[in-house]
């Protein structure tokens, strides 16, 4: 093993120590991604022959064309030979010989990036959406009715937030909002409306960790869905379904797609849930493109390879800022200072290519972000490009000062999301921007 793989994982893996793949592990990944009942052995599998899962899930040869990548089909419409078959089709019948009709409830590249994710997040089914808000939105939307309550992680993404506490409640639809850090406070909100457990971990922008499996217990307990935004870890990093979580969320802008040149979300769960999402999905319309589809399963294809890499480069990133004299304070799961390093180390594989700090004032912020020359000043995350922000100005800009001050988020704090680089680039160009500052 070389000492490059031996770091970007904190503890063996093993992915890293496992015999070499079987040759028919694409058809049995293949297989286990369409059988639920199999799901156990596919997470087995899946734990040794990530990489491999990642090239090869839930993809065939195009038996029509002998294509090797999963071909775009742009196409809104399929034509039927009977009346027999629509009838087919509407009594639910949708993997089939006959099994699109019109591409708002799913489309064959979309599908294909279905089963994918369905296999590398240990999922029975997957739902791909036009964004991770649709995501959200989806699968909240499919649980919850006038009335009903969730119970909500404080620090998430700033649009998931804004959904929660201001847009549902015009539906009836209330959000208590607990630090999930400590789980257990969790329990004491929940009522007799209470469905859904809401937990992004680690969260964004600060990477603040929660407990998923002391979480699910709690869920059981109470009949609620946990629903876990996984968006940050990955599931090279993190399988919140094998963790007793009900539902993944992801934002697939970010690490799936992994370029910076797509928009998408995904929703990972059980076959039930999943068709009982896709209803909802097919009502609210939040369907993803079949370019976006194709280019989200290109990105996946290298997924474990580019997250390994951005989690070397955010751990030595995060540990140059945190001996370096103007850095107030660092924000890293992986760092032995981090309050929740054991719990992170516990449940997560790596740390993720997110880092936060904190310098001394916002003005100190904004200098060292404008003077930074190979990190790109860029809202968003998970890309091969390295990209710096400033939360109050980004994924938290439509919160007021009151809401930040509850959640604990402050204009000195700035969010790095490393990329590919090579991590001496990095670290030169902090070194030089932190001179300036
Ligand atoms: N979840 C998390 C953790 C995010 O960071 C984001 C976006 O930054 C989203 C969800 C929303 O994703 P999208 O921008 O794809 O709608």
């Amino acid at each position: 093993m070389s000492s490059y793989v031996a770091e970007f994982f904190h503890r063996p893996t093993s992915l890293l120590h496992e015999q070499p793949s079987p040759a028919n592990l694409n058809e049995q990944l293949n297989n286990l991604a369409r059988r639920p009942e199999k799901i156990q052995e596919a997470r087995r599998l899946l734990s040794r022959h990530l990489l491999t899962a990642c090239v090869h899930a839930g993809e065939t040869i195009d038996q029509v064309t002998k294509s090797i990548p999963t071909p775009i089909y742009q196409s809104a419409v399929y034509a039927f030979d009977s009346m027999k078959d629509v009838i087919a089709y509407n009594a639910g019948v949708e993997d089939g010989a006959q099994g699109y009709m019109y591409s708002r409830p799913t489309s064959p590249t979309q599908r294909v990036l279905e089963r994918k994710a369905a296999v590398l997040e240990c999922g029975e089914d997957a739902l791909a959406t036009s964004s991770g808000m649709a995501a959200t939105a989806t699968a909240i939307l499919t649980l919850v009715a006038q009335g009903d309550e969730i119970i909500s992680s404080n620090m998430l993404y700033g649009g998931t937030y804004s959904m929660l506490k201001h847009s549902l409640t015009k539906f009836g639809i209330k959000t208590c909002f607990v630090d999930t850090r400590n789980i257990e406070a969790a329990e004491k909100l929940v009522t007799q409306r209470t469905k859904v457990l809401f937990v992004e971990t680690p969260t964004n922008p600060d990477l603040r960790i929660a407990d998923i499996q002391c979480a699910a217990r709690i869920a059981r307990h109470h009949g609620l869905k946990l629903m876990v935004d996984n968006t940050f870890a990955t599931p090279v990093n993190q399988i919140p379904l094998e963790m007793g979580a009900d539902v993944v969320l992801v934002s697939t802008t970010k690490y799936y797609g992994g370029h910076n040149d797509l928009i998408g979300g995904m929703i990972v769960g059980s076959r039930d849930f999943i068709a009982s999402a896709r209803k909802t999905l097919k009502v609210y319309g939040g369907v993803i493109d079949p370019f976006a589809a194709y280019l989200t399963l290109r990105g996946l294809k290298t997924m474990a390879l580019r997250m390994e890499r951005q989690n070397l480069n955010a751990m030595k990133v995060a540990q140059y800022l945190e001996n370096h004299p103007k850095v107030k304070r660092v924000y890293y799961p992986g760092l032995r200072s981090h309050p929740q390093h054991e719990l992170a180390k516990r449940q997560m594989r790596g740390f993720g290519g997110v880092v936060c700090f904190e310098l001394d004032n916002e003005k100190k912020a904004v200098r060292f972000i404008e003077s930074l020359k190979l990190i790109i000043h860029g809202l968003s995350l998970g890309g091969v490009e390295s990209l710096v922000s400033m939360p109050v100005y980004s994924s938290h800009y439509y919160l007021t000062p009151q809401e930040l001050e509850e959640i604990g988020l402050n204009n000195t704090m700035v969010r790095l999301s490393l990329g590919i680089e090579d991590d001496e680039d990095l670290i030169a160009d902090l070194e030089n921007a932190l001179e300036d500052t």
